[in-house]
């Protein structure tokens, strides 16, 4: 606001030179348009008298001529003196002749010269312009008897002229100051003040003042103007009164909208530390339950491994002493005890696989394997099961199945029979089979689908999908029947996903089911060493070794100590690494059991330092065998 009015101070400024500029310029305009004028008129006026002087003189001057010619014409006849000076006489009663000459043939009849010029001849009037001369010829019937000389000054004439055009320009004079000052009354009065006031009015509004109305009373173009003005100032004020409204309620609206803004951002920011905290808690939780899981996953590998070693034990004894002479009902009992303990075996490595796939410590194996070698095994351990119930088995593999693959053999086995032995688990009659065949391949590897069907019981189709959870069963009676802890789906799956596969199943009860399974394998790069599974029913024949067992359990020690009882071989048992160690830096072993899990130094760190020891005394390496329950 402030640099407007600075700018309309300076038009103000500039107004007030123009103001007194226009003034002066308009006065002379006036002034200089009037005197021409009236000059011009004035001019003409002077022109026309001087004309009509001129012309009344010549005319005055002519009438005396002819008057001569017939007032003369008897005088010059009869040489009539006096009459012919009479009349010259008369001629010059007019004040402006100066010379009148009456000559007959070559004599001079009458002659009349006023006093300043006596003695001129005729011709001295002739040849100057201060006199008008004239001659005319004197008849007498129709013959030339004389002349007539007439000078006229012309002295009376320009004196006539002067006062007339002295007159002409005084009234001239006059005339042209009363013009002057009348139009440039009319002109101030209408038209420069009525201006000055718009102009007035145009700063006023310039200044932001529209509400002094603009001077209408103007009449002619300037009211026009001066109303367009008007229209203008008003049309403006409303405009601005409708822009201060607009500019009002837009205000309003910002304030309106920034109090939202801030509502909107207190109640995020509010919402926004709510969810934080809640984030918090959720981490929180999330990080308890993490440890809360691995606690779990930890506790059950170890629970397990804690039930494992006694559980060896136990097994260990029921099959020496299922080999020592027994009556039928000690055989018989001896038979539950294994079977019951190669359940819980089973039931245990399973909370064992799943404990460690749960804490993320389970790694598959990437070997070279024979996959007809693989379900072979799988087939010969579900077998004798079938053929125990009476069931059909068979086994077939597509021949365009890569027999020579990169995989875990041992795992894919585990699933092999979790799945068969589900089969045979629930069928009473009918056949279990097993396909393999070659499934679309991912890039760079070979997938294999494995299918294996029954005619058993089946499992309803609301149940399909959640026999794959850990502990889930598809009918909690077939646990009273059958057995089983619903684990072993749950662990195939895991591990079908980790060999890149997926597993599905497709049943109907009462009909029989059949589950199928993809899995991704590298191909064989053919230089990788071939692992070729040992036959565990073999039982070579034992050299006479000496033999170092660092063990813990007195029972797993007593359990091996009764396994080579029979054999060549001399065992020696510490029941930790530090006296195991000692032992073995005394020399003449040919072999070390080594238990993993042992009190104080475990059995990795045992092997180190044997390895340790081999190294600085320059002693062959002595062959470790690892033993974990
Ligand atoms: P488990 O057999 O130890 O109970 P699984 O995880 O192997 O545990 O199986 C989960 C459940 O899925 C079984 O309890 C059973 O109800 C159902 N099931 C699995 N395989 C079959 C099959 N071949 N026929 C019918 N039901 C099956």
């Amino acid at each position: 606001m402030s640099l407007f009015f600075g700018k309309t101070q300076g038009l103000r400024k500039q107004a007030g030179v123009a103001h007194r500029s226009l003034d002066r310029r308009t006065t002379l305009l006036q002034t200089a348009v009037i005197a021409t004028v009236v000059l011009v008129f004035s001019a003409a006026i002077i022109s026309y008298n001087a004309y009509r002087v001129v012309t009344q003189t010549e005319g005055r001057l002519a009438n005396i001529l002819r008057l001569a010619e017939t007032s003369l014409a008897t005088a010059v006849w009869q040489l009539d003196h006096d009459s012919a000076k009479d009349f010259l006489d008369a001629v010059l009663m007019d004040d402006s002749v100066v010379f009148a000459q009456v000559i007959a043939e070559n004599d001079i009849v009458a002659e009349r010269i006023r006093s300043p010029f006596y003695n001129r001849p005729f011709s001295y009037f002739e040849s100057t312009p201060r006199f008008l001369s004239m001659t005319t010829e004197i008849r007498k019937y129709g013959e030339h008897i004389g002349t007539f000389n007439l000078a006229a000054s012309t002295e009376h004439i320009h004196k006539d002229i002067l006062i007339s055009a002295g007159y002409t320009l005084a009234l001239a004079l006059g005339l042209i100051l009363i013009i002057t000052q009348a139009t440039l009354h009319f002109a101030r009065k209408r038209l420069i003040l009525p201006l000055q006031r718009l102009e007035a009015a145009a700063l006023t509004i310039a200044e932001g003042n529209l509400e002094t109305p603009v001077d209408t009373s103007p009449a002619g173009e300037l009211a026009t103007l001066t109303r367009a003005f008007e229209d203008m100032r008003q049309s403006m004020r409303h405009l601005i009164k409708d822009l201060q409204v607009a500019n009002a309620r837009l205000e309003d609206h910002r304030k309106h909208l920034e109090a939202t803004v801030k509502e909107r951002t207190d109640e995020l920011e509010r919402n926004n530390v709510s969810l934080n905290n809640a984030l918090a808690e959720v981490r929180t939780a999330k990080r308890a339950a993490e440890k809360a899981n691995l606690a779990k996953s930890n506790f059950l590998a170890s629970m397990s491994h804690e039930i494992r070693t006694p559980m060896n034990a136990i097994l260990g004894m029921a099959d020496i002493l299922w080999e020592t002479e027994l009556t039928t009902d000690q055989a018989r009992y001896v038979q539950v005890f294994r079977t019951a303990g190669e359940s819980l075996l089973e039931i245990i490595s399973d909370i064992l696989d799943l404990s460690k796939i749960e804490a993320g410590r389970l790694l598959l194996e990437e070997t070279n394997f024979s996959i007809a070698e693989t379900v072979d095994k799988a087939c010969a351990v579900i077998e004798p099961r079938a053929t125990h119930k009476s069931l059909e088995f068979t086994c077939t593999l597509a021949p365009d199945v890569p027999d020579r693959l990169v995989g875990d053999p041992t795992r894919l086995r585990q699933v092999l029979i979790n799945l068969l032995g589900n089969a045979v688990k629930f069928t009473e009659r009918g056949s279990i089979s097993l396909n393999v065949t070659r499934a679309p391949g991912h890039d760079g590897g070979h997938t294999v689908q494995f299918s294996v069907s029954d005619t058993g019981t089946g499992i309803p189709g609301d149940k399909l999908g959640s026999i794959f959870e850990s502990f889930t069963q598809a009918n909690s009676s077939t646990t009273r029947e059958y057995g089983g802890t619903g684990l072993g789906l749950a662990i195939s799956k895991q591990f079908v996903h980790m060999m890149g596969g997926r597993i599905w199943a497709e049943s109907t009860p009462g009909q029989g089911s059949t589950f199928h399974f993809t899995a991704n394998f590298a191909p064989s790069s053919g230089t990788a060493p071939f692992t070729v599974e040992e036959n565990a029913n073999a039982h070579p024949e034992l050299p006479a070794a000496s033999i170092l067992m660092l063990e813990d359990s007195k029972y797993n020690a007593f359990v091996i100590q009764t396994y080579l009882k029979d054999t060549p071989c001399r065992l020696t048992v510490a029941p930790d690494a530090a006296q195991g160690l000692k032992l073995f830096w005394q020399g003449g072993f040919d072999l070390v059991l080594m238990d993993i899990q042992m009190p104080g130094m475990n059995g990795c760190d045992a092997t180190k330092a044997i390895r340790q020891w081999e190294a600085q005394t320059n002693t062959a390496p002595t062959p470790i065998v690892a033993l974990t329950a």
